[in-house]
């Protein structure tokens, strides 16, 4: 019997001993499920289109209603033949997400945004204000690139101006424009194109580099990049010109 006894007693014990590991480990087990499914959730809104906002919790003081401006600035050129001087910078307000644009387009790209995600279109910023130290920056990386590979100075910097603007030459430097796709996970690029194509003018917004109008505009095909011309994209989207070509015109 008492042999019986231990032996009850050592059992239990056992059991009390797995269960001090078990209580624990089950603990442990749930924390790390749920950390892990929270850096999903975080994971999946830093780069899902479908959660993530560029705009939540942005204040802008710009507000277009209650600003009387001549509206001149929505039509600034700026091409090859049209650069900025490395002085100009707009009124920048950051994004969530950390692209910059000029503050007097915040509210209408919020809102086209919204309305696109409201379409299940899922609109990514790849791209949006650009200084001329940026700008210029990039020349010279290519520049250097050119240099390691073997070429002389002037050749390299020959070369380089075959792939990238001069520094002011850039829309980018507006602010006024950004590069807008979709990420190819969660949405086929094509969509948010042609959803970007047939509404953005309603937003103020225009395809700034059209197909067929290169040898105008001085650049290819740019399906993603939109420029804001504010009250005049209604006229430009239904002259179907670009915008050097409506300048002309007008
Ligand atoms: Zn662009």
């Amino acid at each position: 019997m008492k042999q019986q006894n231990k032996k009850i007693q050592k059992s239990s014990k056992k059991k009390k001993s797995t269960k001090k590991i078990l209580i624990p480990a089950f603990l442990a087990l749930i924390l790390t499920f749920s950390g892990l499914a929270l850096k999903c959730f975080n994971d999946m809104n830093s780069k899902n289109p479908k959660y993530f906002n560029y705009f939540k919790g942005v204040e802008c003081g710009y507000n277009q209603a209650e600003t009387q401006d001549d509206k001149q600035w929505e039509l600034l050129l700026v091409n090859k033949s049209h650069p900025l001087s490395k002085d100009y910078k707009p009124n920048l307000i950051t994004l969530n997400g950390g692209e910059q644009i000029d503050e007097r387009i915040f509210y209408p790209l919020k809102e086209m945004f919204e309305d696109a995600k409201k379409n299940q279109i899922y609109l990514c910023i790849n791209s949006a204000y650009r200084s001329f130290k940026q700008q210029q920056q990039t020349m010279q990386d290519y520049i250097d690139d050119y240099i390691s590979q073997g070429m002389d100075k002037q050749s390299a910097e020959q070369k380089a101006l075959e792939y990238v603007a001069v520094a002011g030459t850039s829309e980018h430097q507006t602010g006024l424009c950004l590069d807008i796709s979709a990420d190819g996970d969660w949405d086929i690029k094509q969509q948010a194109y042609d959803w970007l194509y047939s509404n953005s003018y309603k937003y103020g917004f225009i395809l700034r580099y059209p197909q067929n109008k290169s040898a105008i505009t001085g650049i290819e095909y740019e399906p993603w990049h939109y420029r804001y011309v504010g009250s005049y994209s209604n006229d430009i989207f239904e002259s179907g010109l670009c915008l050097e070509e409506y300048l002309k015109i007008n």
